[in-house]
């Protein structure tokens, strides 16, 4: 984050209605909101209205029960106290609009790497490691945050423009609309066309395998090698926090950047997420389906249920599949329909805890 300008307004570091009608809704506006920038071991570098601060949470009440989830991430909203110039204390964590997790294999635990963000960018080199069935994993991964994935192909200069093309025309093949970016960090290209792809007040990051070019990517974006670490003192005389594990960025033209080295942290390589290749192995099957314009939900003659059925194909793999399916559909459609979805869940939710209530009572 840009240290000269310390005084900035919510809006820039992309806060809006989302979030402040939570903060009314849990009551929580007589405190001071912020944005979680960076995480260090013990602590947090927060953003508001009136600077940054280096911020712990209140110890034991409000964060002792909760599960790992519940604990800030960058990219969180916080509301925070402020009991001097350089410090806060974080009391709690607003509804996070969309979440970038981490899964375990033992499925019990996951943990948020990073919160808020609005744009998550697969990013695969065009050489060596190219591979269609990668960008289904990450999608998956975004999608179950609730982010909408771009793609970024980088390392152009690396093969012909006709080669570029037909690598272009797979990927719309197979992902539909999705919006693609070839990029070159070595002849910069197309990081006129990234930079504008990115809005003001949005929060982006970058997905993919290590040595795609993320880093430089990104220090293309910020125009200087980033700082990867950051020295904060801090008055208790407790040792400094440098070394972070992910930080955010505000870019000049406003748009705001999630910086994580550790993003292979994401825990694709674990192979328990088992969905790898899911989209081709069920196109393969569906050329059997009775119906061509078979959803493989409860069709007759599907072939892909008859998979499953006869064990051929991994259920888990196919619920996956449906899952996606859903969440893509979800995603195009228009706001109206969104709104009548959630307030329907709204009222499951409501009507489920009132049951739980007057079973508790
Ligand atoms: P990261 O691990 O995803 O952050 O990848 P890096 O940004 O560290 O880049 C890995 C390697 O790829 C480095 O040697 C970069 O110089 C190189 N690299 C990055 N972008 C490009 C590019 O557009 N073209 C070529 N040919 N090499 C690139
Ligand atoms: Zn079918």
């Amino acid at each position: 984050m840009d240290n000269d300008s310390k005084k900035t307004n919510l809006e820039d570091l992309g806060y809006g209605a989302f979030f402040e009608s939570n903060l009314k809704r849990l009551e929580l506006d007589s405190y001071l909101v912020a944005r979680v920038i960076a995480e260090y071991k013990e602590a947090y570098r927060v953003r508001g209205v009136a600077g940054e601060y280096l911020a712990k949470i209140t110890g034991k009440q409000m964060f002792a029960a909760l599960s790992r989830e519940d604990y800030p991430a960058v990219g969180d909203w916080v509301v925070i106290t402020e009991p001097d110039e350089e410090r806060a204390v974080i009391h709690g964590v607003l509804p996070r609009k969309t979440v970038l997790r981490r899964r375990y294999s033992s499925k019990q635990e996951s943990q948020v790497i990073a919160a808020n963000i609005d744009v998550a960018f697969v990013i695969e080199s065009v050489d060596r490691d190219y591979n269609l069935n990668r960008f289904e994993r990450y999608f998956v991964l975004a999608k179950d945050g609730n982010i909408k994935p771009a793609i970024v192909l980088n390392k152009i200069d690396l093969i012909s423009d006709t080669e570029l093309a037909s690598k272009i025309s797979q990927i719309k093949d197979r992902f539909g609309g999705i919006d693609i970016i070839p990029t070159s960090t070595i002849v910069e290209r197309g990081l006129y066309e990234l930079m504008r792809y990115l809005t003001r007040g949005k929060t982006y990051c970058f997905l993919g395998s290590s040595g795609v070019g993320k880093s430089s990517l990104i220090n293309k974006l910020l125009g200087k090698p980033a700082i990867k670490t950051r020295e904060i003192s801090h008055r208790t005389g407790r040792g400094k926090h440098t070394t972070t594990s992910r930080e955010m960025y505000v870019l000049e033209n406003g748009a705001i950047v999630v910086d994580n080295p550790g993003m292979r942290e994401v825990g694709l390589t674990d192979s328990s997420v088992g969905i790898e290749n899911v989209f081709g192995e069920i196109d393969a099957l569906s050329r059997n389906c009775k119906y061509a314009d078979c959803m493989h939900m409860h069709e007759p003659g599907c072939a892909v249920l008859n998979a499953v059925k006869s064990k051929k194909l991994d259920e888990d793999k196919y619920l996956n599949y449906v899952k996606l399916k859903k969440e893509v559909e979800y995603h195009g459609m228009t706001e109206l329909e969104k709104r009548r979805k959630d307030h329907k869940f709204g009222k499951f939710v409501k009507k489920s805890l009132g049951q739980l209530k007057e079973h508790e009572s």
